[in-house]
C-alpha cells in the first residue's frame, strides 16, 4: 500500500482519529471457510438469532422488492408511529438509525464536543471508547465491579466536562444486568448537564428472564420523568434483523429534535423500515427466540458445568465463559474446529458465546470438550 507520509493532510488528522482502532466484528462464517478451509462453520460470535428473521418480516421483505428506485419515506411515518404507541411516547421522541449503533454515534457526536468526556464502564461494549475518540472526547472509563457497572464509581467520574454516560443494559459482552432500583437511584443522582445514555439492545431477552432474580427494569418507562434519559433499542437481535440494520432511541422530544439535525437523510433503507413494523407485530417469532435462548442458556450452563467451566450470570443471548486459560489460544483451537466464538480483548481468560440453537449448543460443547482435552 502507497504511503502517504510526504502528504500534509495526515498532520493535521484529529489524534483521536490519527490513532482510533476499528471496531473488530466476530469472524464472518466465510472468512473462517476461505482461511481454515473448513465447511459448515458455526458462528456464535455475533449475538444473532439462530431462529434467523421473523417470518412476517421475511414476507414483508421479499413483497416490497419492486419500489427500491424510490428513497424511503424519510419522517418513518408508519414505524415511528407504530413505537411511539407501544412505549406510550410521541412519534417526535423516537430516533430511528441505521443500527442502533448509528444511534449511539448520533448522540455523541450531538452532545460531546472535543475535549468534553464521555464515561462508559470497564468491559463496557467496545463501541463506546471507539465513538469516543473518534468525536475528540476524553474517554473515562470506570472499573467494573462483578463484571458489571459500577454506578457509584461512574457516578463519582463525572465533572463539569462531562457530556455522555454509556451504560449498557445487560452489558456485553459480559451479561450483566442492574436492577431497577439501582439504575433509577442514578438517573437520579446524575447532575442534570449529563445526557445518559441506556443501550438496551438485548431488552427482549432480559425482560423475559425477569424474575425476582433478575429484578430488570424496562428504563423506557422512565423517559418521561428524567429529561436527559436516552434508552436505544435494536432489531439486530431478538427480532432477527441484523443484516437490514434497524435500531432507535427513545428521548425527551428536544433531544430527538437534535439528533435529526444531524444524522443523514434516509439513514433506514425502505426494507429495513418494513421489515421493522411487521417484526413487531411478530409477537409469535419474539416468544419462540426468546424461550429459545432461555431454553439453550440452561442447556450451554449445564454442558460447560460439565467441562469444570463457568459462566459470567446472563440476562442476554449470550454467555460470557471463564476457561481459566488463555482465552485466545482456545479462540483459535476453536476455530480449526469449525467454531467461532468471541474473544475479548480486556477479558484475557474469557470467551463470548452466543446461545445457539439445541444442536449448536452441542456443537460448541462437543468443540470446547475437544480443545480442552488436547
Ligand atoms: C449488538 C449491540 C448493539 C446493537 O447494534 P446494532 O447497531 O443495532 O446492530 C448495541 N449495543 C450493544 C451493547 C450491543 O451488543
Amino acid at each position: 500500500m502507497p504511503t502517504a507520509s510526504t502528504n500534509r493532510f495526515l498532520d493535521f488528522v484529529p489524534a483521536g482519529v490519527r490513532t482510533l482502532k476499528p471496531y473488530v466484528p466476530g469472524k464472518p462464517v466465510e472468512e473462517l471457510e476461505r482461511e481454515y478451509g473448513v465447511r459448515d462453520a458455526l458462528k456464535l460470535a455475533s449475538n444473532e438469532n439462530p431462529l434467523g428473521t421473523s417470518p412476517r418480516a421475511l414476507e414483508v421483505v421479499r413483497r416490497s422488492l419492486s419500489g427500491l428506485e424510490r428513497y424511503p419515506d424519510d419522517g418513518a411515518f408508519a414505524l415511528k408511529s407504530k413505537l411511539a404507541a407501544r412505549h406510550g411516547v410521541t412519534m417526535a421522541q423516537i430516533t430511528l438509525g441505521n443500527g442502533s449503533s448509528n444511534v449511539l454515534d448520533l448522540v455523541a457526536r450531538a452532545f460531546v464536543a472535543p475535549g468534553n468526556e464521555m464515561v462508559f464502564s470497564q468491559h463496557a461494549f467496545l463501541l463506546y471508547p471507539i465513538i469516543a475518540q473518534a468525536c475528540g472526547a476524553r474517554a473515562v472509563m470506570t472499573p467494573a465491579t462483578g463484571w458489571g457497572h459500577d454506578l457509584d464509581a461512574m457516578l463519582a467520574a463525572i465533572t463539569p466536562a462531562t457530556r455522555l454516560v454509556f451504560i449498557a443494559n445487560p452489558n456485553n459482552p459480559t451479561g450483566t444486568w442492574l436492577r431497577g432500583a439501582q439504575l433509577e437511584g442514578f438517573l437520579q443522582r446524575v447532575p442534570p448537564h449529563v445526557i445518559v445514555l441506556v443501550d438496551e439492545a438485548y431488552f427482549e431477552y432480559a425482560i423475559f428472564a425477569q424474575t425476582g432474580a433478575v429484578d430488570y427494569p424496562d428504563a423506557m418507562a422512565w423517559v418521561g420523568r428524567y429529561d436527559n434519559l436516552v434508552v436505544t433499542r435494536t432489531f439486530s437481535k431478538a427480532y432477527g434483523l441484523a443484516g437490514l440494520r434497524v435500531g432507535y432511541a427513545v428521548s425527551h422530544a428536544d433531544v430527538a429534535d437534535l439528533l435529526g439535525r444531524i444524522r443523514q437523510p434516509f439513514n433506514v433503507n425502505s426494507l429495513a423500515l418494513l421489515a421493522a413494523q411487521a417484526a413487531l407485530d411478530d409477537q409469535e417469532f419474539l416468544t419462540r427466540s426468546q424461550a429459545t435462548n432461555a431454553q439453550g442458556m440452561r442447556q450451554l450452563n449445564e454442558g460447560l458445568r460439565g467441562l469444570g467451566l463457568s459462566s459470567i450470570p446472563s440476562a442476554a443471548n449470550f454467555l460470557c465463559v471463564d476457561v481459566a486459560r488463555d482465552a485466545r489460544a482456545l479462540y483459535d483451537a476453536l476455530l480449526r474446529q469449525g467454531v467461532i466464538v468471541r474473544p475479548s480483548a480486556d477479558m484475557p481468560t474469557h470467551l463470548r458465546i452466543t446461545i445457539g440453537l439445541p444442536t449448536e449448543n452441542e456443537r460448541v460443547l462437543a468443540a470446547l470438550h475437544q480443545v480442552l482435552k488436547s
